[in-house]
């Protein structure tokens, strides 16, 4: 429909022209109640074209409502009814028409009181509002109010309140119109994703006053709980109250039967059920779960507007597939309805959105969900408080190796410094820990064991709450919400994984993780971080001595106490994933996550080594670097100490000979990191196919394996083709690729991200949400000299942002195989990935 052919104004009936796209939700939602026979009063819809006349003073032909002012009460309410229910729009406002005429009708009818009070408020918010009168001129309350609003408008104004019932709803009609257009209606709607020159249309419907003899009153009503989204009755009715602000004899009913006090449904059956067929019409006519508010007059019920039910993440999901259970949605439909983001509130603890929050501080909000508890600065201390069977929250300048078992005994993290990709987000978010990182307004003194955010002082033991979806602090204990992993979220997942979007693997590093992968349905492992194995106090030292090492032999000796714990890694591993695939990467340690910081880190390594301290002191000098996420990691370890990566592969090896004798035939792949020319690949090849023929050999067996190679600088995106010559797959390592293509560190780019993001340098975080015109374009180029070479070669990324639902419909896009994330964000994935096939 042309907008410019619109009349000015249109009745709402069942056949009338009503558009979403010109009258607004509200006005379409109207018509779709009219036309399922609900008793909505009359209305009439104003297209945005004319909304928009009438707000820069163009002449508009409103004649058609003037019939309103002749009918019943002879009072109208004008409602905005934008494109999108949650752009807003300027307050309703209702009895426009009320003169010193209909007055005395009125107080015939409801009675002067009631009649007096609709009145003065009326002309109380016509003067602020409309006339926009000074608000202390008309504050009046009680008897004679009425008067004196009368007289006080008077006076400001040198005229009488207008008495034409045209002439108040022409000027409530273009006081609305100028109002949507004003700077922060305009900033509030953008922040909701409407565009600037977002559309409004208004609704005028003729008043249904819920004031006079027999039942009368006003209220709203929803079927399902907004929090749970389990079905249940809430809402409320006010008796002889007209839908304004209360009455002075307004009296609120439960609508249910309650212990509490009198409800709509003993007191007025005939109405309650009347509201409960109109629920029902309303749910399977609009296929949504709506809020209807209503009015009762003399014991009849009028419709007189429905909104979709505000609802929580949880009800959400709850609400959509109990749509499709009941056939009214189809089940693609309800995969689409839910956002991918908001499975991550189930998975965890939530804050209660009814709770009050004091925020205290913010941060980077970098593993989703929220704990309460005490303070603790050190991981020594947070076990401490485990033993107690204390909850703690680990509060650290950012984390170390060390922390990871003060992580484990907390049960949520923040740190001042990092970023999404830092230690303790990545352990975090593998962990399913509540964590913030990079809370730039906090200051931890450790020594005095104080935290300070802004004028708040915390000691260690004192409680607070984080939230790790949105990264703040809160003062306290707030309530909680457990999470919601029910029966709905199951099935709404099974329903996603029938669109056949692109595959969802996990990173996992632990066979606890393993088994979360499993629980939440991964397709198997897309990144095994081997050093990760060696977070735990017991095992940091084997993995520090093999570091540390400069002699042959006692290299030797440390790798031959790490083979058998790493055989029985990979065991473990296999036999959880049952002939899933499992992505083994070798090692890659940054040196600095893995040496000690501090005198007693030294000391402890000198006592496990059997050294004095200075020969450590001075080793650990020597290994250290200025820039340690571009030095000794990766594929450079293992070209510079061959040994490491040969007892890498042999354990897998072993271990597959050992799971494939058990189980399922383990076909294992092996993943070369930070890989940045073919070379380094043939070095490392030859010897992987070295030990495999050894260990065929030594085990009399046969067994397969794919080798591939974790594409994560920028050259080797740019060389994908070569890589790809001796690689069965090729996976994007997203988070060093981010870093390397901005040049960009991981570990301290939190200190300005903040600023960055806030002054739209960048549009988001880029280790959040994956750069497609930048990064993205190396992974094209990469996947596509890849694939020209090596046709049938396995391409996936297993950055954070096989995680982020934006990244993965990118991926999805450029046809890669699958994605690998933190198995906590697996069902997000795996709706994201849906979302992207539909
Ligand atoms: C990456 O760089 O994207 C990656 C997955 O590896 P890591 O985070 O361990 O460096
Ligand atoms: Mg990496």
């Amino acid at each position: 429909m042309d907008p410019r052919n619109l009349p000015d104004v249109t009745e709402i009936t069942p056949s009338a022209g009503v558009e979403r796209a010109c009258h607004g939700w509200r006005a379409k939602c109207l018509q779709r109640l009219v036309r399922m026979h609900l008793p909505v009063p009359r209305s009439f819809a104003i297209p945005s074209e004319s909304v928009q006349s009438i707000a820069t003073g163009k002449r508009v032909d409103l004649g058609a409502l003037s019939e309103l002012f002749a009918e019943g009460d002879g009072l109208v309410s004008v409602r905005p009814s934008a494109l999108m229910p949650e752009w807003g729009g300027p307050g309703t406002i209702l009895n426009v028409g009320i003169n010193d005429r209909t007055h005395d009708r009125l107080a015939r009818r409801i009675g002067k009181e009631n009649a007096d009070t609709l009145y003065r408020r009326f002309v109380q918010g016509y003067a602020i509002h409309i006339a926009r009168l000074d608000p202390d001129m008309f504050a009046q309350e009680g008897e004679d109010a009425l008067a004196e609003a009368l007289r006080s408008y008077r006076e400001e104004t040198d005229e009488d309140f207008p008495q034409d019932p045209a002439t108040q709803l022409a000027e409530v009609l273009r006081s609305m119109a100028r109002a949507w257009d004003g700077p922060t209606a305009r900033l509030l709607r953008q922040a909701k994703g409407a565009p600037p020159d977002a559309p409004l249309g208004l609704v005028v419907q003729q008043m249904a006053l819920g004031l006079g003899p027999g039942l009368c009153g006003s209220g709203s009503i929803q079927f399902v709980d907004s929090v749970t989204g389990t079905p249940r009755i809430t809402g409320r009715f006010r008796r002889q109250h007209h839908g304004g602000t209360q009455g002075a004899d307004a009296q609120t009913q439960f609508l249910t039967r309650d212990e509490r006090g009198p409800s709509l449904e003993d007191t007025a059956p005939e109405v309650f059920a009347d509201l409960i067929r109109f629920g029902v019409a309303a749910r399977e006519r609009l296929r949504e779960e709506m809020q209807i508010e209503f009015v009762v007059v003399d014991g009849q019920v009028s419709v007189i507007d429905a909104t979709r039910v505000q609802r929580s993440s949880r009800a959400g999901i709850r609400i959509a597939v109990a749509l499709a259970r009941d056939g009214i949605i189809p089940e693609s439909e309800a995969v689409m309805r839910v956002e991918p983001r908001a499975l991550a509130d189930l998975l965890h603890r939530q804050v209660d959105p009814r709770a009050p929050r004091e925020v205290i501080a913010r941060g980077i909000n970098a593993s989703p969900g929220a704990a309460t508890g005490r303070i603790v600065f050190t991981a020594a201390a947070a076990q401490a408080a485990a033993a107690r069977d204390e909850a703690c929250i680990l509060v650290r300048r950012e984390t170390v190796p060390e922390d990871v078992r003060g992580m484990h005994a907390s049960v949520g993290v923040l740190t001042e410094r990092g970023g999404t990709t830092s230690h303790a987000a990545v352990i975090a978010r593998g962990m399913g820990l509540p964590c913030i990182v990079g809370a730039t307004g906090i200051s931890i003194d450790a020594r005095q064991r104080t935290l300070r955010a802004g004028a708040t002082t915390l000691l260690e033991g004192d409680e607070i709450t984080i939230d790790g979806s949105t990264g703040e602090v809160l003062a306290g204990r707030v309530p909680l919400l457990e999470p919601a992993l029910d029966d709905n979220f199951t099935q709404l997942l099974d329903w996603a994984d029938a669109a056949g979007g692109i595959s969802v693997r996990a990173n996992a590093d632990t066979p606890e993780d393993a088994r979360t992968a499993r629980r939440f349905n991964a397709q198997g492992i897309g990144l095994c971080r081997t050093e990760h194995m060696f977070f735990d106090a017991d095992r940091l030292p084997a993995m520090r001595e093999m570091i540390f090492a400069d002699k042959p032999e006692d290299r030797r000796l440390a790798l031959d106490r790490i083979l058998p714990m790493q055989r029985q890694d990979f065991t473990a591993l296999f036999e959880i994933m049952a002939g899933l695939p499992v992505t083994i990467r070798l090692f890659d340690p940054p040196l600095h996550e893995f040496l000690p910081h501090d005198r007693e880190g030294l000391r402890e390594l000198a006592d496990s080594m059997d050294l004095p301290l200075s020969d450590v002191t001075r080793r650990v000098e020597a290994l250290s670097e200025f820039n340690p996420m571009l030095g000794m990691r990766g594929v450079r370890l293992g070209i510079t100490v061959p040994e490491i990566y040969d007892m890498q592969a042999r354990a897998i090896f072993e271990a597959t000979v050992d799971a494939s004798r058990k189980g399922d035939p383990v076909v294992p792949e092996i993943m070369i990191p930070l890989v940045s020319a073919m070379r380094e690949v043939e070095l490392v090849k030859n010897r992987i196919d070295a030990v495999a023929a050894e260990v065929r050999n030594d085990r009399r067996t046969d067994f397969a394996y794919r080798l591939g190679v974790m594409v994560e600088t920028p050259r080797a995106c740019l060389r994908a083709g070569d890589i790809a010559a001796h690689s069965a797959f090729l996976s994007f390592g997203t988070n060093d690729l981010t870093q390397m293509t901005y040049g960009l560190s991981r570990d301290d780019a939190g200190r300005f991200m903040g600023t960055y993001v806030g002054q739209g340098v960048y549009a988001e975080d880029p280790f959040h949400c994956l750069d497609q015109d930048g990064v993205g374009e190396l992974l094209l180029t990469g996947a596509q000299r890849a694939r020209a070479q090596h046709p049938g070669i396995t391409i996936s990324v297993c950055g954070e942002h096989g995680g982020n639902p934006e990244s993965i419909g990118f991926c999805h896009d450029a046809g890669f195989d699958y994605v690998s994330c933190s198995p906590f964000r697996v069902p997000v994935a795996r709706l994201a990935a849906a979302h992207a096939a539909l």
